[in-house]
């Protein structure tokens, strides 16, 4: 088994200002936890391309990317909305972002490598068709999703999403195509207050209420997400790999833990080896309590590589 390991030194250019919590020191540490455990040598190192002009089309519409990339500042900061901003390095890291993706399903395709993690920011699934927000520029997983169906003719995708925000990106973008099947989790009161009423047949929403722990996150799963993906059989799982509902992480109330996440894998990579030869490309969401981040996509990665 071959897990790729795709990010680029440009995904640490793109930063928003002292204290904010989406921030490069992100990737470091997850590098850095990788390395401690003698996890970093096992794994294929790939850069991560810029994504083609025509695989962000499939998710962006093309006048909105242009309105981005008129945006970016040549100096200082762009506000976009109250939380996100653009530096001059900024549509750099996300097409590197989105590249990563297309590049990690270019090579599960190519049976290259059976699964890939992308350590990128910034991270990708609350940017609509046409508005990048929370944190998000481009749609990086549905840019992967998309990628698969129409440049790879698969004919089903599954995209997995227990970032502790509802995907409403990927949602907006995804909803209504009978290719695609989205099962997401996430807490509900939270940002950005969407996903209590899907979007598309093809959603399976499962809010959270706040102080929610493992045990209601393997109650969705069981119930929800894993009956509908049997019934999908998807060819390819892509997944959106946020790690804020970790308890020490203050982004949300959630209670997750390290085995919460290394068992939410698990299910998904079960799903894969029944379904879509094993294949799984997953993406970094969120996730900004640095030691929990880090510990969880150890526990994530050790799974998706089989180092367990
Ligand atoms: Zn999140």
């Amino acid at each position: 088994m071959t897990l790729a390991y795709i990010t680029h030194p440009d995904c640490l250019r793109h930063e928003m200002g002292p204290g904010h919590p989406e921030c490069p020191e992100r990737l470091r540490a997850i590098e850095d936890r990788l390395a401690a455990a003698g996890i970093i040598d096992w794994l294929r190192h790939i850069e991560a391309p810029e994504a083609p002009l025509g695989a962000l089309q499939h998710a962006h519409n093309a006048l909105d990317l242009a309105e981005l990339d008129a945006a970016q500042p040549r100096s200082g900061y762009a506000h976009l909305d109250p939380d996100t901003y653009m530096n001059a390095y900024t549509l750099r890291a996300a097409k590197r972002a989105a590249g990563a993706l297309v590049r990690a399903v270019d090579g599960v395709m190519a049976g290259e490598f059976e699964r890939a993690f992308c350590a990128v920011r910034p991270p990708g699934h609350h940017a609509t068709r046409g508005e990048a927000m929370g944190f998000c520029f481009y749609s990086n997983a549905a840019v992967g999703v998309l990628h698969a169906l129409e440049q790879h003719g698969l004919a089903r995708v599954a995209l997995v999403d227990f970032d502790v925000h509802h995907g409403n990106g990927s949602e907006n973008i995804l909803a209504g195509d009978e290719r695609v099947l989205m099962v997401s989790t996430f807490q509900h009161p939270l940002y950005p207050a969407s996903g209590i009423d899907p979007l598309g047949f093809n959603m399976v929403n499962v809010p959270l209420p706040p102080y929610s722990d493992g045990s209601a996150l393997r109650g969705a799963v069981t119930r929800d997400w894993l009956p509908a993906l049997e019934r999908f059989q998807p060819q390819l799982i892509v997944i959106s790999a946020g790690f804020d509902a970790h308890r020490d992480d203050d982004m949300s109330q959630l209670l997750w833990t390290e085995s919460d996440y290394a068992w939410v894998t698990e299910q998904i990579v079960e799903v894969a080896r029944e379904h879509a030869h094993g294949r799984v490309v997953s993406t970094l969401e969120g996730g900004y309590d640095l030691p929990s981040l880090s510990r969880s996509v150890l526990a994530h990665i050790k799974v998706l590589g089989g180092f367990v």
